[in-house]
């Protein structure tokens, strides 16, 4: 019998699931992962940050807020030539989702809103899924990203909707959750997860993952990234997760949303192989290639190929989808 794709889930279900026994929830996420995807491919996807540093946004995790002294500084904009050949690194890397981001609070039309529409086109013609990541945007912005190629938007929750006013005070829950509606209006998709170790509970990590799944339809995609403390910003001290918590949260996604792609993202660098492994087992399906992950440090190319060779990894294609 086919599971169900269900977005209705209870805080209930979604907390009796979180708490099964470890074995047990390892092994109904492994089975619901090869139900909906080939559990060897994974999904190399690349980000460039094409806009860094500068943000008026608070976001306590985040080195690129101009509210924290970081050693990050703003920077131009970059060229869609410097795009452009970044994006065809990655591809002859085995990239096939390339995701484009900018340090802003939203989107603002002008000339830098139509460079990245341009950065969009050239990259989409190029065959991979292009993503971007620009803040909150309106309707028309987002008509004219679909225009332009975009295959996803990302823009993450984060947390709880409990714990999101101790993060983040300049954007509400409810403003994430409205650009979200925005960008399910168009054809365009939505990459939407968060970022554990924030000093979060438990039960902020089953409510995050209750809003994910209950919404009017799941995510195609959702980042888990771990938090990677950075010097100068409030969190710059927190203590990193414990490693079955991030399990957890990782097999749990991928019973309630089993057609998204859960990406592993930052904070990977911190995970052994063998803890990797397991997260792949439980139904991570994506990772990001290139030493830098925005700020963040991340595996390096060639390490990330030895363990592609020594769990027998296949990369996916650009947009495979085994049950559309
Ligand atoms: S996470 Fe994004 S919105 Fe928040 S401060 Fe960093 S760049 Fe700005």
């Amino acid at each position: 019998m086919q599971t169900l794709i269900r977005n209705d889930w209870s805080l209930q279900e979604v907390q009796e699931l979180y708490k099964k026994p470890l074995f047990e929830l390892l092994i109904r996420a492994s089975k619901t992962h090869r139900e909906f995807h080939d559990p060897v491919e994974m999904q190399i996807c690349t980000l460039i940050s094409v806009k860094t540093g500068g943000c008026p946004e608070d976001c306590k995790y985040c080195a690129q807020s101009s509210r924290y002294t970081t050693s990050i500084k703003p920077e131009p904009m970059m060229t869609s030539e410097e795009v452009k050949a970044k994006g065809q690194a990655a591809i002859e890397q085995g990239a096939t989702r390339v995701c484009l981001g900018a340090a802003w609070k939203k989107v603002r039309d002008g000339a830098a809103f139509d460079s990245i529409l341009h950065m969009v086109s050239e990259l989409a013609a190029m065959g991979v899924e292009v993503c971007c990541t620009l803040g909150s945007l309106n309707a028309s912005q987002a008509q004219k990203l679909e225009a332009a190629g975009l295959y996803a938007y990302n823009h993450n929750i984060d947390t709880s909707r409990a714990y999101y006013p101790q993060v983040i005070t300049t954007r509400t829950f409810d403003e994430r959750l409205q650009t979200l509606e925005i960008v399910r209006k168009t054809q365009i998709s939505v990459c939407c997860g968060g970022i554990l170790g924030l000093g979060e509970s438990e039960e902020d990590r089953i409510s995050f993952l209750h809003t994910l799944c209950t919404q009017p339809s799941h995510p195609e995609s959702v980042p888990i990234n771990q938090l990677h403390p950075v010097p100068g910003t409030p969190y710059s001290e927190n203590k990193p997760l414990d490693f079955w918590e991030v399990l957890r949260t990782i097999a749990a996604a991928r019973i309630l949303m089993p057609q998204a792609m859960l990406r592993l993202s930052a904070g990977r660098i911190k995970l052994s192989w063998e803890q990797q492994a397991l997260c792949f087992l439980a139904g991570a399906n994506s990772l990001w290639f290139g030493e830098k992950l925005l700020t963040v440090d991340n595996p390096s190319v060639s390490r990330d190929e030895e363990m592609f060779r020594l769990f027998g990894l296949k990369k996916r294609p650009a947009y495979a989808r085994k049950n559309p």
